[in-house]
């Protein structure tokens, strides 16, 4: 089966790029110019990944992923102009799942919409409830509260442990510094931001072969990190 891809994009020239790049990949999609027209082209496409400008003529990017949200998961890229750091950072903590950051290269925003859709497929929505998560080879078991890398055991502090597993319950997802704050000191600071690099630090320690080249937990500089599904193919 295509899959669908609805682009969110004003600008013409950035349109036309997005438009051949997808028409090369055989990929089924649609382009809406503004946030309303998106919006009901959301409701009669049903993509499975959105592309979003986030500088729209009528809507704010951030309210049209507010809209989306309140009834579908589907992934979003969020396209950010250089410099709008702080509209990225918003637009993931309001539910996008990636970003580009333009001008972009066709096989970067390639291998985003390939990330995107993995995280779609019917296989990773069940195993979203299942006692096991397996990424390459790493092994979280959640009930027992334990983690095997090529079959063995891995001791984790508790922190080591809770961002392990909020970065795999996300996996394919870039998550804010502030968002796994949250998740992990309920009432964090952003100037908590240092801690959580050392515990990264000491997570990727255990987890990654060579901890400088990270295969599994990848940093965002100045967004924050996510964990990516490891394939043996890339
Ligand atoms: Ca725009």
């Amino acid at each position: 089966m295509n899959k669908r891809i609805l682009v969110v994009e004003d600008d013409v020239a950035i349109g036309n790029l997005i438009r051949m790049t997808l028409t090369t990949q055989h990929y089924e999609f649609d382009i809406a110019q503004d946030g309303s027209s998106a919006l009901q082209k959301a409701i009669s496409l049903k993509p499975h990944v959105i592309i979003l400008d986030l500088g729209l003529p009528d809507m704010d990017g951030i309210d049209f992923i507010n809209k989306i949200r309140g009834w579908t998961q589907t992934p979003i890229i969020v396209v950010s102009a250089r410099g709008e750091e702080f509209d990225k950072i918003n637009a993931l903590d309001a539910g996008a799942d990636d970003y580009v950051t333009k001008p972009f290269s066709v096989e970067e925003l390639l291998a985003r919409i390939r990330v995107a859709l993995r995280r779609t497929s019917s296989e990773h929505q069940l195993e979203a409830e299942s006692a096991l998560f397996v990424n390459g080879h790493l092994e979280i078991h959640y009930l027992a509260n334990t983690v095997f890398v090529n079959c063995v055991e891995v001791h984790l502090t508790p922190i080591e442990y809770k961002l392990l597993v909020v970065l795999s319950k996300h996996v394919g997802k870039v998550l804010t510094h502030n968002f796994l704050l949250k998740e992990i000191w309920q009432n964090a600071l952003q100037s908590d931001v240092p801690s959580l690099r050392v515990f990264m630090a000491t997570l990727r320690k255990k987890i990654e072969e060579n901890p400088s080249q990270p295969k599994y937990i990848q940093t965002h500089v100045r967004v924050g990190y996510r964990m990516l599904r490891v394939h043996d193919d890339e």
